[in-house]
C-alpha cells in the first residue's frame, strides 16, 4: 500500500493490532496515544521497525504533525464500562474534541478519515439484531452516556466533514471485540471471566446472566477495517460477529476451555446495561464480502496464552 497512516489510540488494544496489520501491508505508521488506557508494551515490537513512529500526545489537544498523511484513523478512546465512571470527561473529550482535531488534521493534510465508532450508539436496543439504519435507544444522562453520546457526536461531525468539507470518510461501528492485548484491568466480560477462571476465582456474572452479547475476535475486525479502507462508502458499517451468547453461556464456555469448575457469583447489573446485542452485518457482507471467520471457542483458545501471561505478570 505504501501510504502514511496516522492512528490515534494506536497503542491500545484494537489500535495496536491495526498498526501491526498496516505495517505488514507496507505502510508507514504514526501512532498518537497518551497512554491513558493504551500501553507501550502493545507497540514495543514496532518501535524499531522502519516506518513506525510513536508520539505521546492527547488527541483532545490540538494535533500538529510534520509528515504528509494519506489517512487519519481515529481509534483513541477508553471504551470499557469500567472506564465510563473513572474517565468520564476524558471520554467525552476524545469523542468530541479529539474527533474534531483528528478531522481537522485530515482536512489540513488532504487525508482520508476513518472513525472507530461503536455498537454503543444503539444504546439498549429495542430492535434486534441491530442494522445500521436503527437510530438507537440511548439514555443521554446515564453512566454510559459519556461514551455513547460522544461516539454519536463523533459520527455526526464525521458526516458533517464529509458533506461540508468533502473529506473522504469511513465510519465503523465495532461490536464486542476480544483478544490478546486487552488490559488486565479492562473489566470487560471476556477479560474478566477468563482471568477469573484461570485464577480459580468466582466468575462474576452481573444480573441473572441472561443478557446477551456477540463476540468478535480482533483479527476478524482488523480484516473488516482494511477492506473498508478500499471501498468508497461513507455511512456507518457494523463490524461484529453475529453469533449471540448469554453471559451464562459465555461463563460455561470459558469454564470448559479453562477446565475450571469455578462458582458463579451473581452481582448487581450496572445501570442501562444493554439486554441484547447482536449486529446485523448484511451491509458489511455485501459491501466488503466480509464476515467473521473465528468463532468464540477458537478465538478464546487463541487468546488464552495471553491471558495466562497476565496472571504471571
Ligand atoms: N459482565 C458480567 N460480569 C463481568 C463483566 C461484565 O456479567 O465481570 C456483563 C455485563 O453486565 C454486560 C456484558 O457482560 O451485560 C458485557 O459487558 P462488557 O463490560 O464486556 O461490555 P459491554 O458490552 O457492556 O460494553
Amino acid at each position: 500500500m505504501n501510504q502514511t497512516i496516522l492512528i490515534t489510540g494506536g497503542a491500545g488494544f484494537i489500535g495496536s493490532h491495526l498498526a501491526d496489520r498496516l505495517i505488514k501491508d507496507g505502510n508507514k505508521i504514526i501512532v498518537l496515544d497518551n497512554l491513558v488506557t493504551g500501553r507501550t508494551a502493545n507497540i514495543e515490537h514496532l518501535l524499531k521497525v522502519p516506518g513506525f513512529k510513536f508520539v505521546n500526545h492527547n488527541v483532545s489537544e490540538f494535533i500538529s504533525i510534520e509528515e504528509d498523511l494519506d489517512w487519519v484513523m481515529h481509534f483513541a478512546s477508553p471504551a470499557s464500562p469500567v472506564d465510563f465512571k473513572k474517565l468520564a470527561i476524558p471520554i467525552l473529550k476524545v469523542g468530541s474534541l479529539g474527533t474534531h482535531n483528528a478531522l481537522g488534521l485530515a482536512r489540513e493534510k488532504n487525508a482520508k478519515f476513518f472513525l472507530a465508532s461503536t455498537s454503543e450508539v444503539y444504546g439498549d436496543p429495542l430492535v434486534h439484531p441491530q442494522p445500521e439504519s436503527y437510530f438507537g435507544n440511548v439514555n443521554p444522562i446515564g453512566p454510559r452516556a459519556v461514551y455513547d453520546e460522544s461516539k454519536r457526536f463523533a459520527e455526526a461531525i464525521t458526516m458533517a466533514y464529509y458533506r461540508e468539507h468533502n473529506i473522504d470518510t469511513r465510519i465503523i461501528r465495532i461490536f464486542n471485540t476480544y483478544g490478546p492485548r486487552m488490559r488486565v484491568d479492562d473489566g470487560r466480560v471476556v477479560c474478566s471471566f477468563l482471568s477469573q477462571a484461570l485464577a480459580g476465582k468466582d466468575i462474576t456474572v452481573f444480573g441473572d446472566g441472561s443478557q446477551t452479547r456477540s463476540f468478535q475476535y480482533v483479527d476478524d475486525l482488523i480484516e473488516g477495517i482494511v477492506r473498508l479502507m478500499s471501498v468508497d462508502f461513507h455511512e456507518p458499517v457494523n463490524l461484529g460477529n453475529p453469533h449471540e451468547f448469554t453471559m451464562l453461556e459465555l461463563a460455561d464456555k470459558i469454564q470448559a476451555i479453562v477446565s475450571s469448575s469455578c462458582q458463579l457469583k451473581f452481582e448487581a447489573l450496572t445501570e442501562d446495561d444493554p439486554k441484547r446485542r447482536k449486529p446485523d452485518i448484511s451491509r458489511a457482507k455485501q459491501l466488503l464480502d466480509w464476515q467473521p471467520k473465528i468463532e468464540l471457542e477458537q478465538g478464546l483458545e487463541m487468546s488464552i496464552d495471553y491471558f495466562k501471561s497476565l496472571q504471571q505478570a
